[in-house]
């Protein structure tokens, strides 16, 4: 299976899989939430898996010849619940926001608050966002970081949360680079007898490799995209408490999804296998090192890097100094060869289109090999981009 296979019947799909493999060997990704996902996973993916039908559950399926997908399924499904020390896994989702959806599904009715942190202040669109389903069809309420410090504020979360009285509380983003603190959003929800749900799409790999506090040691649910750090297929994974077991099932199928991607459970339960191994675990923390490493420089180089660093994966830059929007910031230095994402700051006075800043992270540069002495070249060479950028 090579990209000769397409190229004997369309051209210009495989002229395009070139040019996607061509731009990628030139550029250096800094994409948050990107990685390479690795040649296991890949295999695993493009495996005959991925012709098979199989709506439901294992011993539940709707389609006949299920068997090797079943025993596929419950095997991914076991592998999931040991890596994250859960009491039930469901890796059907065939996304993150899909994985989201379930759990509005199963623990919200249309129009019940859900309390997140506000999308600028590093939250995600899934979290109520007025353009995202989330916010249309619930009653989306926000906290925020703080002015000073730009970490999230749980003496405010919580008197919102009293306030407000959320069905959910929402931990986790895509744009925050601090641990969150589990423990008082745990308390937070217990206090308001709501649910606490951990969306640690971006953060799970981080969370294996046991860099920061694990989210299934205080949430109710937890979701995870396995396409982001853990280096898996695109798709999504819901763990659970066992008391919540039948309503997230039922929520994933039938409720949200028809047939679930079985190539992509064969891929994630490789990807399972593969990051609970030390190799993993030196590369989970290299990402982070490295996202130190490369906000560090960044600082000494004179850029403002919201609250001040990063412990996990990624930062977001400041970017007002050098004279840019966040836009310009990025456009310039992706046509020096760098990608990264425009970004807004916490209390960003620009508009969103433009934002004051840029989103860096470490996965992709981490998976290609560069370390900590890489890291301060890269910096210099973005602080170069942007200084040469300067109007
Ligand atoms: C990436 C992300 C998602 C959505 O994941 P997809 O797999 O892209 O659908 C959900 N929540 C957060 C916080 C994310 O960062």
């Amino acid at each position: 299976m090579s990209t000769d296979d397409v190229r004997s019947v369309d051209p210009r799909v495989a002229d395009l899989i070139g040019a996607e493999e061509g731009r990628r060997a030139d550029t250096v990704s800094l994409v948050a939430s990107e990685v390479v996902s690795t040649p296991a996973v890949r295999a695993a993916l493009a495996s005959e898996f991925g012709d098979k039908y199989a709506e439901g559950y294992p011993g539940r399926r709707y389609q006949g010849g299920c068997e090797v997908a079943d025993e596929l399924e419950e095997l991914a499904t076991a592998r999931a619940r040991d890596l994250f020390g859960a009491q039930y896994a469901n890796v059907a989702p065939l996304s993150g926001s899909a994985a989201s959806q379930a759990v509005y599904a199963a623990f919200a009715q249309p129009g019940d608050a859900v309390l997140a942190l506000s999308l600028r202040h590093g939250g995600h669109q899934t979290h109520g966002s007025r353009a995202n389903f989330s916010g249309r069809w619930f009653t989306p309420v926000s906290y925020q970081v703080e002015m000073a410090g730009e970490r999230i504020d749980y003496d405010l979360l919580r008197e919102s949360a009293m306030f407000h009285k959320p069905r959910i509380l929402v931990a986790g983003g895509s744009g925050y680079s601090r641990h969150i603190d589990f423990a008082a959003m745990r308390s937070i929800a217990d206090e308001v007898g709501c649910v606490l749900w951990i969306d640690a799409a971006h953060i799970a790999g981080l969370s294996i490799a046991g860099i920061g506090p694990s989210p299934t040691d205080f949430a109710d649910v937890v979701t995870v995209s396995t396409q982001k750090i853990m280096r898996g297929p695109r798709g999504g994974v819901i763990l659970a408490r066992a008391e919540h077991a039948d309503a997230l099932s039922r929520a994933v199928y039938p409720f949200l999804q028809g047939g679930p991607n079985m190539a992509a459970i064969a891929a994630k339960a490789v990807a399972f296998a593969e990051s609970s191994t030390p190799a993993y675990r030196e590369y989970a923390q290299q990402v982070v090192a490295n996202a130190s490493a490369l906000a560090a420089r960044l600082v000494e180089g004179g850029m403002r890097v919201v609250s001040g660093g990063t412990d996990n994966h990624l930062a977001v830059v400041d970017v007002t100094r050098s004279g840019l929007s966040g836009r310009a910031a990025a456009d310039a230095l992706a046509a020096a060869g760098i990608v990264v994402d425009k970004a807004v700051l916490p209390f960003d006075p620009a508009p969103v289109a433009q934002g004051s800043a840029i989103r860096v992270g470490t996965p992709t540069v981490t998976a290609n090999g560069l370390g900590v002495d890489d890291m301060v070249v890269l910096a210099d060479r973005i602080l170069d981009v942007l200084a040469g950028a300067k109007q």
